[in-house]
């Protein structure tokens, strides 16, 4: 049979080209979860992939009731699960003010990590029953996060602290927006909300994948300089930032090599190794990076695991 797909925020960048990546092999059925459907059916049908290679459903990650909507709307189509991607993100780094999620978590680590988070654990079970040779759940990660990298080294740089400001609900109202309990920064989120992402990958992996047979995995596909990530920045910023990423750090991917870059990590029979962090080398061969310090911290890791566990109410 053919492998069924999650991927999230498939309606543009690195999601869609990943799902058209995976289309075309005509072994996937993709399930494009996006917030606007009509866009995504408009981005499927631009991009070329064939009506039965894909399916779209509603997911709007910032609303925890959407993610229980979505994953009970997944059920009942009694599909198997094989793959879960969680890419989707936002990205916000000109905001004055934070902004929330419908249940009041600032925006970016909200849609980013608690979003996924709760998708993830309550799709667990799903990739479990999966008969597929390789089930996988891959959370995108990124560079920005990681403090030992020089990308990830340009302030403000990301920092969870002691977790007091998620802990309080990251409502800006009687706790801080931030993680770390910090004033409110929409980049510094962003990168926070990517740390998070590669904790959880970690902690899935050392709590589930002996039990499970789960590869858990996370990647940096490279600097994707031209995808709606951007789009909040300022036009200046848009203009440059593709050449600097191309000729000056050399970091810079298409989409469509950053697409078959993740499409590589969902179904190549050659990266089921669990718990690695993947990323490319200049001739796009994969290898298993180092985290960051705090990226790789497996205490942090498990306290992170635990507040947002009680946060999107699961414990
Ligand atoms: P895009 O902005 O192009 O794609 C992000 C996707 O997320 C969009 O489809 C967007 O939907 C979706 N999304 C945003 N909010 C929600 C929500 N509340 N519910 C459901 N979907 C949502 O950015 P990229 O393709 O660049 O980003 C994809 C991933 O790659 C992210 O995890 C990002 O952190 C990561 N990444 C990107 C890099 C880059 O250089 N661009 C580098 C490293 C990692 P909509 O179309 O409706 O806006």
């Amino acid at each position: 049979r053919k492998g069924n797909v999650i991927i999230t925020g498939a309606s543009s960048g690195l999601g869609l080209a990943t799902a058209k990546a995976l289309a075309e092999t005509r072994k996937w059925d993709v399930i494009l979860a996006c917030r606007n459907f009509l866009k995504a059916e408009r981005a499927a049908k631009s991009v070329g992939i064939a009506k039965e290679n894909y399916t779209v459903m509603h997911l709007d990650l910032a609303s925890l009731d959407s993610v229980r909507q979505f994953v009970d709307n997944f059920k009942r189509s009694g599909k198997p699960l094989d793959v879960l991607v969680c890419n989707a993100a936002v990205y916000l780094p000109t905001a004055k003010e934070p902004t929330f999620t419908a249940e009041g978590f600032e925006l970016s680590v909200g849609t980013n990590h608690l979003g996924h988070f709760l998708l993830s654990r309550l799709l667990l079970d799903d990739l479990k029953q999966s008969d597929y040779p390789s089930k996988r759940l891959i959370i995108v990660g990124s560079i920005t996060g990681n403090t030992n990298t020089l990308a990830g080294n340009v302030p403000p740089k990301a920092n969870l602290g002691d977790l007091r400001g998620l802990a309080g609900g990251l409502n800006g109202l009687n706790s801080s927006p931030m993680i770390d309990g910090g004033e409110f920064d929409g980049a510094k989120a962003y990168k926070d909300s990517k740390v998070c992402n590669m904790l959880t990958m970690q902690e899935f992996h050392r709590r589930y994948h002996e039990e499970t047979g789960i590869t858990f995995a996370s990647l940096y596909p490279g600097c994707i300089a031209e995808t709606g990530l951007f789009r909040e920045h300022i036009p200046l910023f848009r203009l440059l930032f593709p050449p600097f990423q191309k000729y000056i750090t050399r970091g810079y991917v298409s989409e469509e090599e950053a697409g078959k870059r993740l499409a590589q990590v969902v179904s190549d029979p050659s990266l089921t190794k669990s718990g690695v962090y993947w990323s490319w080398n200049q001739s796009s061969a994969s290898f298993e990076n180092q985290l960051s310090k705090e990226a790789s911290d497996a205490k942090k890791a498990h306290k992170l695991w635990e507040i947002s566990e009680k946060v999107v109410g699961l414990a």
